[in-house]
């Protein structure tokens, strides 16, 4: 069985990519090194962010180390708050505060297109192997809908749907997100290099 580590924290990933992987990966993450220093994320763009994340635990961590940058794009905002998502109302991860911060930034904006974009990258012995993407569009409500997911969720509804991804259940999501669509190359990526 194949074992990949996460160089992530953040749960609501690895869950969504175990579940997109399946039965034929163990995958962990840096739950699992609470030992771990955190890897600061000063790059400007997701690559560099996701380069940064994959290359430096894979330099204290032996085997396949697998990162995830992502964020939404929001055009109205001019691509905000992209690579920023996490810390958008200040505090990294606090949900919450961003959707208030972006519904307040949308207040009487029509346009509502949106995107989630995702770039992973796989990295050994301090050495990328490679890198991947994944974008989903859609828009943008004025409140929040549904209780699942995280992050941007309650607020996006992927083309297609008339729910959020809150509102959508998991498998779903999965099949049509931005992780989903990178992670479809990374497995590719793996079979092919039958590593
Ligand atoms: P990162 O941990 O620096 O990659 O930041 C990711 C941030 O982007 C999260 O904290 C969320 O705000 C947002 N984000 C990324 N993927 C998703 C998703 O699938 N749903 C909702 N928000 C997401």
């Amino acid at each position: 069985m194949q074992k990949l580590l996460v160089a992530t924290g953040n749960s609501h990933k690895t869950d969504e990519i175990r579940a997109i992987l399946g039965e034929d990966y163990v995958v962990s993450d840096l739950k699992a090194h609470p030992d771990l220093p955190e890897v600061e994320e000063t790059g400007i763009t997701f690559l560099e962010n996701a380069t940064l994340k994959a290359v430096e635990i894979s330099k204290q961590v032996d085997g396949l180390i697998l990162s995830d940058d992502s964020g939404l794009e929001v055009d109205a905002l001019g691509g905000e708050p992209g690579v920023y998502s996490s810390r958008y109302a200040g505090e990294a991860g606090n949900d919450a505060a961003n959707n208030k911060k972006l519904l307040h930034e949308l207040q009487g904006e029509d346009s509502r297109t949106a995107r989630f974009r995702c770039v992973m990258v796989l990295a050994q012995d301090g050495e990328v192997l490679a890198s991947f993407d994944g974008a989903v569009e859609g828009r943008m409500l004025s409140e929040l809908h549904g209780e699942g997911g995280f992050g941007y969720d309650p607020l996006f509804v992927p083309d297609g749907y008339e729910q959020t991804f809150s509102q959508l259940s998991e498998g779903i999501k999965n099949q049509l997100s931005h992780r989903a669509v990178a992670m479809e190359k990374v497995v590719a990526w793996l079979a092919a290099s039958s590593r």
